[in-house]
């Protein structure tokens, strides 16, 4: 089954005669669906608030778009925290999980009452120097299960080599050290998968949190008022593998905070989540035109895109879904190397993928570029970042991002200082 496009072949060219190719599009009813969808399926909690990672998709448009769905946001640095503010997330809609922090951020952060997710015990005395001797109202802290044998190691991976988080005895420790100083309300995090398919293994996570969770209320009389299962949910990159089933992953949590949570005396506790790719992530594409052709001892195809638009591919191979507008039901009779123009070998889309034949002027739809797409991307070799789209729910397109131009290239030099530089 081919992958799903909001636009016709017809539409689509109509649109690249007004915004020239490479650009992002994102469609505005796709995410709002998959939001409510997501919203539906955690419904069986007495709350749920999903705060989307800012990162996979730093545009204010498409926060504001998800603040209106009620999601809030999750930061990791300071731009990041100003962009939720501009687009009008705030206060405790706002998730600050950051780790290596400068004071500076904490103390934005502060100011502006966002929710400070601590990365470390030490982070404690950190923020409370940073905010002049006192700590937040508020404060949630991210835990690292390692090698803990309740850390569920066999299907979580390596967390011990993570350079996130709290161990579980530093976890009790700062929960009690911050009740002494008179914080109020606490929150418990953990972020141990990326892309992760396997629906089980986020039941599993939250096992994990809610045991700590009764253990840290049991030794210190803290009431964890919220948990943050974090982000990690995946998405469906190749053909043939499965959605993450979100009704079933929440019937499973509930089963399990109906175990460890009501009898722990937790109950209501907030369900929280920091997902950003599964939300926006198959609603966006790149969109690019086949320019050349070169035939060596491969088949090439050249696009006017490349890895600084979108570097998974080029960075670790990952799988993205390429559709050729109008080809759609052709035979993937050819097998080609899709590539952009950077001066690496790694700058593929696609290496050695059966499509149907792509001519010059051809447009390449790269499919689930909605997360980690424009954001990863870069200035090497001189590249100028492509533009966003928005396709509203009326079928109207705007532009939520101009492409980048050489004076946004140049704007870090002073080009003037160059005349009384002797060289
Ligand atoms: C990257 C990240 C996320 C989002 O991950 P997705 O895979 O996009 O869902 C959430 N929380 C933290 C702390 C992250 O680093």
């Amino acid at each position: 089954m081919s992958k799903d496009f909001p636009l016709s072949h017809e539409e689509l060219t109509a649109l690249v005669k007004k915004f020239p190719t490479p650009f992002y599009l994102y469609d505005e009813k796709g995410i709002r669906e998959n939001m409510r969808h997501f919203t539906r399926a955690f419904s069986n909690f007495p709350a749920f608030r999903e705060y989307f990672a800012v990162k996979a998709l730093p545009n204010p448009y498409i926060l504001k778009i998800l603040k209106s769905e009620g999601c809030g946001g999750d930061c990791s640095s300071l731009p990041e925290l100003m962009l939720c503010e501009k687009s009008g997330i705030a206060g405790d809609y706002v998730m600050f999980t950051s780790n290596d922090t400068p004071a500076a951020e904490f103390r934005y952060a502060y100011e502006r009452g966002d929710i400070i997710n601590l990365d470390d015990i030490t982070h404690i005395d950190f923020l409370k120097e940073a905010l002049g001797g006192k700590l937040p109202d508020t404060i949630c802290f991210r835990y690292n299960p390692g090698p803990l044998k309740a850390g569920g190691n066999a299907i979580i991976g390596k967390p011990e080599e993570a350079k996130y988080g709290l161990t579980r005895e530093q976890m009790i420790e700062a929960y009690a050290r911050c009740k002494k100083e008179g914080v109020k309300k606490f929150g418990l995090h953990t972020m141990v998968a990326s892309n992760e398919l396997n629906p089980d293994f986020f039941a599993d996570t939250a096992r994990i949190v809610f045991e700590l969770a009764a253990e840290v209320k049991e030794k210190t009389g803290v009431r964890i008022e919220f948990v943050d299962l974090g982000g990690g949910l995946g998405i469906p990159y190749r053909p043939g593998q499965q959605k993450v089933d979100l009704d079933y992953v929440s019937r499973e949590i509930r089963k399990l905070y109906d175990k460890i949570i009501v009898p722990a005396g937790l109950d209501p506790l907030m369900i929280c989540w920091e997902c950003g790719r599964p939300i926006t992530g198959p609603y966006g594409w790149l969109v690019t035109t086949a320019i050349h052709e070169k035939h060596i001892w491969r088949d090439y195809i050249g696009t006017d895109a490349c890895m600084a638009d979108l570097m998974r591919p080029g960075m670790y191979g990952a799988y993205h879904e390429l559709t050729v507008s109008g080809k759609e039901d052709a035979p993937k009779d050819h097998v080609y190397d899709v590539t952009g123009s950077l001066c690496e070998n790694c700058d593929k889309f696609a290496v050695q993928r059966e499509l149907p034949e792509i001519d010059r002027g051809d447009l390449i739809i790269i499919h689930d570029a909605g997360a980690h797409g424009r954001a990863m991307g870069f200035n090497y070799n001189g590249k100028l970042r492509c533009g966003e789209l928005l396709l509203r729910e009326d079928g109207s397109v705007v532009e939520i991002r101009r492409k980048e131009t050489v004076e946004d290239y140049f704007a870090t030099l002073d080009f003037s200082g160059l005349d009384g530089f002797t060289a």
